[in-house]
């Protein structure tokens, strides 16, 4: 029996194909506030956090024009806390919320990290 490589696991179902309970919507209000202090410090509005059940584990703001550096994306950055901090490089028993749709880039480390849920 061969293993499933990295291209062949598939993407977290996303909540669009689910029903929103209520801590969702409170790790999305946590976004929405980082995404807006990002904004007021002169940063692009987008936010992740990471968390298991009540618990955030990580949280990120996009950092690209503070840092200058391109790969700084909240979800990016929130995933790589995540594993410092864990110790480990499988997110699946997490999720990350995102108040934007993740691009390419950080799908590619969402799936890396089989984070198992993407809000
Ligand atoms: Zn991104």
């Amino acid at each position: 029996m061969a293993l499933a490589g990295p291209r062949e696991r598939a993407m977290p179902t996303g909540a669009s194909h689910q029903q929103l309970g209520d801590m969702d919507r409170l790790m999305m209000q946590r976004c929405l506030e980082l995404a807006m202090r990002a904004a007021d410090c002169g940063e692009c509005p987008y936010a992740a956090v990471i968390c298991r059940a009540k618990e955030i584990v990580c949280q990120a703001t996009n950092s690209v024009r503070r840092d200058r550096d391109v790969i700084h994306h909240a979800e990016f950055l929130a995933i790589s806390r995540a594993f410092h901090k864990l110790g480990r490089v499988s997110l699946e028993d997490r999720a990350v919320y995102s108040n934007t749709e993740p691009c390419a880039y950080c799908c590619y480390a969402v799936r890396e990290s089989r984070i198992g849920r993407v809000v």
